[in-house]
């Protein structure tokens, strides 16, 4: 299937969706024609899920910038934390910038379906992005323990809680949501 039939169906349910490669590349146009920077004067950022399918489309532009400084885990989420932006932040070049790049995925396959997509060599779709769907499925099914961070499971249980939030009508991200009244 050619690249555009691919974003044709994507653009269907994402009318302004680029692929990777488009976007890295606008970006750094944007960095070069209105920032008047150097791409190599850019610490990179991303906050995407840890999806080995993320690193397979990862453009090889982005190595133009320093970094990337990878702060995500499980669907994208900024798992490195507050310690983690201070660190990105204090690797800035002198008279540099920031770029961050984040965001959830979620996967479409070629007849349209959402929330899947077909890995190589699997015979059948599985889901993407697999760890937001386990979270759905589980609060649809009120399977989620108000409170409940473990361990050996802290990202998805994260993700459990921000979702379980999310169900109440807390629309703030969870860390302001502790720190402030309600
Ligand atoms: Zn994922």
């Amino acid at each position: 299937m050619k690249k555009k039939d691919k974003l044709a169906i994507i653009q269907q349910h994402y009318p302004k969706a680029q692929t990777t490669i488009d976007s890295v590349n606008h970006f750094i146009d944007f960095i070069e024609g209105q920032l008047d920077l150097e791409p190599s004067k850019v610490m990179l950022a991303d906050s995407i899920c840890s999806d080995d399918v993320n690193s397979i489309q990862y453009p090889a532009r982005t190595q133009e910038f320093l970094g990337p400084f990878k702060m995500g885990g499980l669907d994208g989420f900024p798992f490195t934390g507050l310690t983690g932006m201070g660190a990105f932040a204090s690797h800035v070049p002198d008279e540099g910038a920031v770029g961050i790049y984040y965001g959830p995925h979620i996967g479409i396959t070629e007849n349209g379906t959402i929330g899947e997509i077909h890995r190589h060599g699997q015979s059948k779709n599985s889901s993407c992005c697999g760890a937001a769907k386990g979270a759905l499925n589980k609060l649809i099914n009120n399977l989620i323990i108000e409170g409940n961070i473990t361990d050996m499971d802290y990202q998805m249980n994260t993700i459990e809680q921000i979702l379980l939030n999310k169900k109440k009508g807390f629309c703030q991200p969870l860390f302001r949501s502790k720190r402030q009244p309600k």
